[in-house]
C-alpha cells in the first residue's frame, strides 16, 4: 500500500477565499458593517466642504450593468463613483446588446476586456453577480438579484437607523408587507439580526415565507403587532414579481383595509422607513409617508454615502467573498 503522508499544510484549516466582492449580507461580518458605516460617516463629514469630490479613486473604473429599473440605486452608485474621482459607465438592458439576445456570459467578458475595477450589477434573476464574478476580474457589487439579496440597501438602512436612533442593537424592527418577493427584506433581516436587532415580520400569510424564521427573526399575521416595534419598515407590494394569476391577497384594496401602514396604526415616536418606490395609499398612507417621523429621505441621503464606503471598501481593503446562494436565504424552502 503506498505511503500516505501528510504536509504540515494539510493539517491547516482552509484559508479564507479571497474577499473582493459583496454578494449577500452573508459575506459580511459584524466588524466590517461596522468599518463601512464608519467609513460612510466620515464621507458625509467630507460631502459638507463646498468642494464635494474627493480624489481616492482617481484612475478606477465602476460599471454600473442594471437589467432591471433602478432610480435611487443606480444613480446613487453613479454619484458615489464620480465622488470619490473615479470613471463611470453605465449600462442599461433595454438599449444595449441584451436586447439583441446578448448572455449575461458575453456581456461580462466584453465589459471585463476593459478591465473595469468594480461592476455593480442588478439583474432579476438570482446568483446573476456571481456569474459576472466568474467571467471578469473586476470586483462585483450585487446592487438587487432577484428576491435574492440587495446588501447596499440594508447597509444604508443600517446607517439611517445608526443615524436616527444612535444604535441597532437591541431595537425592535417591524417589517411589513410583501416579504415573499423582497430582496430587501431577506438583506434586512440578516444584517439586522447581525448588529443585534429584534425583527418580527408581519403581513398576510401568503406573503411571508414558510419557515423564515430560520434567519433569526419572528413573524406576526396581525398588523397590530407593529405597534410594539420602535422602527416600521414598510415594504412595497411588488406586484411585477407576481406571478400572473397566482392571488396572493385577494385585492390591492383589501390589502390596503387590512395591512396598510396608516397613522392610527401607529403609536407616537414610532419611526417609519420604506425602501422606495412606494405605492402611496396601498402600503404607506401618505401622511404616514410624509410625517416627521418617516425617515425616507434620509435613506436616500444615507444611500450616497454608503455606496461611497462600499467602493472605497472594496478597492482598499474588500469586504466579502462570493458565497454559494443558501436556499435558506432566498426563502425558497
Ligand atoms: N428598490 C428596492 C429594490 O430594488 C425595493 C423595491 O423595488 O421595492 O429591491
Amino acid at each position: 500500500m503506498a505511503e500516505i503522508r501528510v504536509m504540515r499544510e494539510d493539517l491547516l484549516p482552509p484559508k479564507e477565499p479571497p474577499r473582493r466582492h459583496l454578494i449577500s449580507i452573508g459575506d459580511l461580518r459584524r466588524e466590517d458593517v461596522e468599518r463601512l458605516l464608519g467609513t460612510a460617516r466620515n464621507f458625509e463629514r467630507s460631502l459638507e466642504r463646498e468642494l464635494k469630490k474627493l480624489p481616492t479613486l482617481r484612475g478606477k473604473t465602476v460599471v454600473n450593468l442594471f437589467y432591471e429599473s433602478s432610480t435611487r440605486t443606480s444613480s446613487s452608485f453613479e454619484l458615489a463613483a464620480k465622488r470619490l474621482s473615479a470613471d463611470t459607465m453605465s449600462i442599461k438592458s433595454a438599449g444595449s446588446a441584451v436586447d439583441k439576445g446578448e448572455s449575461l456570459k458575453d456581456t461580462s467578458l466584453t465589459l471585463g476586456a476593459y478591465d473595469p475595477d468594480v461592476i455593480v450589477i442588478r439583474h432579476p434573476q438570482i446568483g446573476a453577480p456571481q456569474l459576472v464574478a466568474r467571467y471578469t476580474g473586476a470586483h462585483i457589487v450585487n446592487a438587487g438579484d432577484g428576491k435574492h439579496q440587495h446588501p447596499t440597501q440594508a447597509l444604508l438602512d443600517l446607517y439611517t437607523i445608526t443615524e436616527e436612533l444612535g444604535r441597532i442593537e437591541g431595537l425592535h424592527v417591524a417589517i411589513v408587507g410583501d416579504v415573499l418577493h423582497s430582496r430587501v427584506a431577506r438583506s434586512n433581516i440578516q444584517a439586522l439580526a447581525l448588529m443585534g436587532a429584534r425583527v418580527t415580520l408581519v403581513g398576510p400569510p401568503p406573503l411571508i415565507p414558510r419557515g423564515i424564521e430560520a434567519m433569526g427573526c419572528e413573524v406576526s399575521y396581525e398588523i397590530d403587532a407593529i405597534k410594539a416595534a420602535d422602527v416600521v419598515y414598510v415594504l412595497r407590494m411588488q406586484r411585477e414579481r407576481m406571478a400572473e394569476g397566482a392571488n396572493f391577497v385577494p385585492s390591492l384594496r383589501e390589502y390596503t383595509a387590512r395591512w396598510g401602514v396608516t397613522p392610527e396604526r401607529l403609536r407616537p415616536g414610532q419611526k417609519i422607513m420604506h425602501p422606495g418606490p412606494m405605492n402611496r395609499g396601498v402600503e404607506i398612507d401618505p401622511m404616514v409617508a410624509d410625517a416627521a417621523d418617516a425617515l425616507i429621505e434620509q435613506q436616500v441621503r444615507s444611500g450616497l454615502v454608503v455606496r461611497m464606503a462600499v467602493l472605497y471598501d472594496l478597492l482598499t481593503h474588500g469586504p466579502a467573498g462570493v458565497q454559494a446562494v443558501a436556499l435558506h436565504e432566498i426563502g425558497a424552502a
